[in-house]
């Protein structure tokens, strides 16, 4: 880095994303994918999307992925994959991205949801005390939220105990794992996102579903494209929701590459937040036992009240900030007009996140100035 970057990145703005600096790194890469998919001629459903979907499964590790249009589409057709059709109930969180509920009306069941636990998630032993009560909706489908693995050897004995079927939303989580396991591992089948802002972003959307289970791998491709059972044979209803080609040669030749080396200097953000930021009006959530994070997010919780103030005061440093989520899913009028909120416990854990929860900047081409800017700026915050 020659010193007028680095005098810029001392005074400019820290970004929460930096999309102009990712391109720089990926743009060769990107730019022979496009070049290939397009000399090539086959632009929907070819050999990159089969390339990019093989390379993805290995890298999980899965057995199967399917390439799709978005992480929305991948969590609905997952959940149809599981069996989940008219009415039927699945318990999730109410924090988390509003696509999490809308796969569920989408694919015709009814969201339920109970509060979090002290890191953000789907509080399990919660889920566990409504099931052996005999109240806990046959699916589930936890989120892997901020990039934190839940805990799946509890998620597994949980389901397998219970007879849950369980859907996982890994579309913060790729790389996470959870002991030895990828998150992703337990569901019967599992859905992550390309978003940009995601760990492994494309140039646009797209999406995957993931499972082990090959009758599950081939409804989902046939769902994902009109539901075709053969040529021209619609054996039941589909969605038009295919990776393009030229989405997934950029994702294989350009983004997955750097996925490895982006996940360690998310990571080493990370630690230096835990080890650097100390203010006592600001609490940094513990990620759940056993969880080796993806640091797709760094929440921090604030004093009730305060948020606006620290979020202001970061801003007056020049770093930005985001807030994951302002607003609980069973508080969002699209779900309340539906009227289908179904809540099985008191969401106290879940309201204060969603009161006081801030996310700092952790994306992997942060210089190691810019995270001491940050440490710097919440310490020296106070509430007004
Ligand atoms: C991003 C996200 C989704 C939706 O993915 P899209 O590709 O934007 O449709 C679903 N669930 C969670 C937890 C997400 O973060």
């Amino acid at each position: 880095m020659d010193s007028t970057a680095r005098d810029e990145r001392s005074h400019g703005a820290v970004r929460l994303n930096d999309f102009a600096r990712q391109w720089q790194l990926v743009a060769e890469g990107a730019s022979r994918a496009v070049a290939e998919v397009g000399s090539g001629g086959w632009y929907v459903l070819g050999v990159a999307v089969e390339s990019f979907e093989r390379a993805l499964a290995v890298r999980w590790p899965m057995p199967f992925a399917v390439g799709v249009g978005n992480g929305l589409d991948a969590l609905e057709i997952s959940l149809r994959c599981a069996g989940v059709g008219s009415d039927a109930r699945v318990l999730t969180t109410p924090l988390t991205a509003f696509a999490t509920t809308l796969a569920i009306l989408r694919a015709g069941g009814r969201p339920v949801y109970v509060d979090v636990d002290e890191s953000g998630l789907l509080d399990l032993r919660r889920v566990a005390e409504l099931a052996r009560r005999g109240q806990a909706p046959k699916f589930l489908l936890p989120v892997h939220l901020f990039g934190h693995a839940m805990n799946l050897a509890e998620l597994r004995s949980l389901s397998e105990r219970e007879g849950l079927i369980v859907v996982e939303d890994c579309a913060q989580s790729i790389g996470a794992t959870s002991g030895e396991r990828p998150t992703g591992s337990v569901g019967l089948v599992s859905a992550t996102s390309f978003y940009p802002t995601k760990n492994l972003g494309a140039l646009g959307d797209g999406g995957a579903v993931l499972t082990s289970d090959e009758s599950i791998a081939r409804r989902a491709r046939e769902l994902r494209n009109y539901g075709q059972t053969g040529q021209y044979v619609h054996d039941f209803v589909g969605l038009n929701s295919r990776l393009d080609e030229m989405h997934a040669a950029i994702l294989l030749r350009a983004m997955l590459p750097e996925l490895g080396r982006w996940t360690e200097a998310r990571a080493r953000t990370a630690r230096s937040y835990r080890a650097g930021i100390d203010n006592g009006h600001l609490r940094i959530p513990p990620t759940p036992a056993e969880s080796r994070s993806n640091g797709h997010l760094f929440p921090i919780l604030t004093d009730e009240g305060q948020r606006e103030s620290f979020r202001r005061f970061l801003a007056s440093r020049g770093i930005e900030s985001a807030v994951h989520y302002p607003r609980l899913a069973t508080e969002q009028r699209a779900l309340s007009d539906a009227g289908r909120v179904e809540v099985l416990s008191e969401l106290p854990i879940a309201t204060r996140f969603a009161r006081t929860e801030v996310s700092l900047p952790i994306h992997p081409l942060l210089a190691e100035i810019e995270v001491a800017r940050v440490i710097d700026a919440c310490n020296e915050w106070r509430p007004s």
